[in-house]
Formats: structure tokens, C-alpha cells, sequence
């Protein structure tokens, strides 16, 4: 039998690609239906992430044009994490896989073949990893790279040059319902999840119309986010680092003393306001680090849903 496979796409602001790319997903969506790859029951799944423009107009429409589109609105800007986990939820009981990916056009849409065939070889999650970058912006790129150093080396498991463009089989989906986290960091979670995973690599593209949305502010909260809620070893560098710290102190304070006692005591101000601003600086980021992970555990107590839909295509046609 042949899967049933729901293309999840998050769009936010997206009137300028929409219209573009949309038909794209669908032509990729029929051309793996001919080829006897996945059943003509699969379809096109957006994701509504509270835009302000008329995205999700657009998605209305399309819905009317084919039976193919279907789409889903969340309440409000939630976030790109959220728009996408939304999605796999959304589609998790209706489908055997899903593949996530964004709706700019930057993802090459052929490695969406690759990824099957890799399902149909027993592979439950198929991760897309970018070949090159070389239609990045110098800044992008550098930006991008760091981030993925940052995570790996602050212990949070990510797979290098893998954004959100993945299949998972449904089984996984289910298995993941369960990660209860309200703090997502996607491309984190699903390595723990399990399963057998392999990789497939394409090469990036430009994104077609619009802007990205995800500007330097965005991409560090996104590490932070990775860091905080996929690791605990920041805590301990924070603990490493005091006790280097103390032993420095301790050394001083033994030089301090000696040359006190010989007499040679210098007026001190400005080691003494040194001394000071180093270690409340040290102090002041460590209480920052330890308040990121309590205001994580904060947001987890209070169990408040990940995402809320507001609208469906399918209610609206069952209303017309
Ligand atoms: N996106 C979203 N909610 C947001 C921001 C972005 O659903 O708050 C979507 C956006 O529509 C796109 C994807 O997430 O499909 C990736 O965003 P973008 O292309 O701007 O990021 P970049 O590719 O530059 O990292
Ligand atoms: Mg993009």
C-alpha cells in the first residue's frame, strides 16, 4: 500500500510566496502520486501562524481551487516551532508521513523523492541537510554556522545544517505527542525521540519573494531556546567557572596578604575595583544563566497549549 503523505508548510506573512510556491508543493505532490510513490490521498497542509496579511486568504482559496490543499489557522503568531508542531499534530492521525518544510521556496522540493525512498527502506525520520550555502548572505551563513557550533558545543544533539525540511512517519508523531515540553526546539527534540534516521542532502536556494523572518534577534533566542531547553551544561560551566574564580581569589588574596605583611602594601584602588566588577560581572551572568532555565521551568509548569487552531479550510467549506 501505498503511504498517505501530508506536506506541512508554516506561513507567516507569506501573501508575496504563497502564490508561487503553493502550486509547486501541489505539481510535487501529483508527480509522486504518478509515480506510484504516495497515495492520492495525501495532501498540502499550511499552517496559518497568525499572519497579518492575507496568507491566510490565500490558503482559503486554494483550499476551494483542489482538494489537495488543505490548511489550518493558529490563533495567533506563535512562532515558527509552534506553526510547524501544530502541522505534525494537526496531520499525525490522517496520514503514515508528513514533511515539514518552509514555504519561501528555499528547500529543494526534490529531495522530498530521496526522503520516500528512504522511508520505504524502513527509515522513520529523514532528515534534510543543506549541501551548501553558497546563496546564503556572507552574514547568514556565518550567523547559521555559529549557531549550529554554539548547540553542539553547549551539549544541545542537533543534526549540523538541518533546519525544519524532515520527513517523520506517523509513528514517531505519535511517540512525540508525548514530549510535553511547552519550550520547542524542534530539530532538538526529534533525535530523542528515537527511531532509525538518516540523512538526505540538497542545496539551498534563495527564497523567492517576501523576507525572512527570522533576523539576528530572532536566531539568537532560537539558540538560547536550543541551549536552555536541551541542556544543563551551561549550569556547569557556571559552577566550573566560580570555583576557577575562587581559586584565583584565593591566590590573590595570599598575594595581597604577603605583601601586606612585607610592608610593601600598594593604595590598591584600582586592583580592588578590578577585582569588583570582574566578579559581580561573573556573578550578575550567572544569575542570568540560572534565571533562563527558572523562567523555562516557569513557562513548563503552567501546561499551557502549544498551539491553538481558530480555523480550519475544511469547517469553512462545510459552512459555505
Ligand atoms: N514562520 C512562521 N512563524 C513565524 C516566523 C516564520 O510560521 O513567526 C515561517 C515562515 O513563513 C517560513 C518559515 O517559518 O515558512 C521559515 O521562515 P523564514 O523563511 O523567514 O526563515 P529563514 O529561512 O530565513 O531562516
Ligand atoms: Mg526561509
Amino acid at each position: 500500500m501505498t503511504p498517505i503523505l501530508y506536506i506541512v508548510i508554516p506561513c507567516y506573512n507569506e501573501q508575496a510566496v504563497l502564490p508561487i510556491t503553493a502550486p509547486q508543493f501541489l505539481k510535487k505532490l501529483q508527480d509522486l502520486t504518478a509515480a506510484g510513490k504516495i497515495s492520492d490521498k495525501s495532501r498540502v497542509l499550511f499552517v496559518n501562524d497568525g499572519s497579518r496579511d492575507e496568507t491566510w486568504n490565500i490558503i482559503c482559496d486554494l483550499a476551494r481551487q483542489d482538494e489537495h490543499y488543505i490548511g489550518i489557522s493558529q490563533s495567533r503568531n506563535r512562532g515558527h516551532q509552534n506553526a510547524v508542531l501544530a502541522g505534525l499534530m494537526e496531520a499525525k492521525d490522517s496520514c503514515d508521513i508528513t514533511i515539514s518544510i518552509d514555504c519561501d521556496g528555499q528547500d529543494d522540493l526534490n529531495a522530498m523523492d530521496a526522503m520516500i525512498d528512504c522511508y520505504a527502506e524502513g527509515y522513520d525520520v529523514v532528515y534534510g541537510v543543506r549541501s551548501s550555502r553558497e546563496t546564503d548572505t556572507f552574514f547568514k551563513r556565518f550567523t547559521a554556522q555559529s549557531f549550529y557550533k554554539l548547540l553542539s558545543a553547549m551539549g544541545a544533539e542537533v543534526v549540523y545544517n538541518h533546519a525544519d525540511y524532515r520527513l517523520m512517519s506517523a509513528r514517531v508523531l505519535r511517540e512525540f505527542a508525548d514530549f510535553r515540553e511547552v519550550n520547542l526546539f524542534l530539530r532538538g527534540l526529534v533525535p530523542l525521540v528515537g527511531f532509525r534516521s538518516t540523512t538526505v542532502s540538497y542545496s539551498r536556494a534563495e527564497r523567492i519573494a517576501g523576507e525572512s523572518h527570522y533576523p539576528l534577534k530572532k536566531m539568537l533566542a532560537l539558540a538560547v531556546d536550543g541551549i536552555t531547553s536541551l541542556s544543563v551544561k551551561p549550569l556547569r560551566l557556571i559552577t566550573g567557572f566560580g570555583a576557577f574564580v575562587a581559586v584565583i581569589s584565593f591566590i590573590g588574596c595570599l598575594w595581597a596578604l604577603i605583601t601586606a605583611i612585607c610592608g610593601k602594601a600598594v593604595p590598591g584602588w584600582a586592583s580592588t575595583t578590578c577585582i569588583v566588577c570582574f566578579v559581580s560581572g561573573v556573578q550578575l551572568l550567572g544569575l542570568g544563566i540560572i534565571g533562563e532555565y527558572i523562567g523555562k521551568i516557569y513557562l513548563e509548569t503552567k501546561q499551557r497549549p502549544r498551539y491553538i487552531i481558530s480555523e480550519r479550510t475544511g469547517d469553512m467549506q462545510k459552512t459555505e
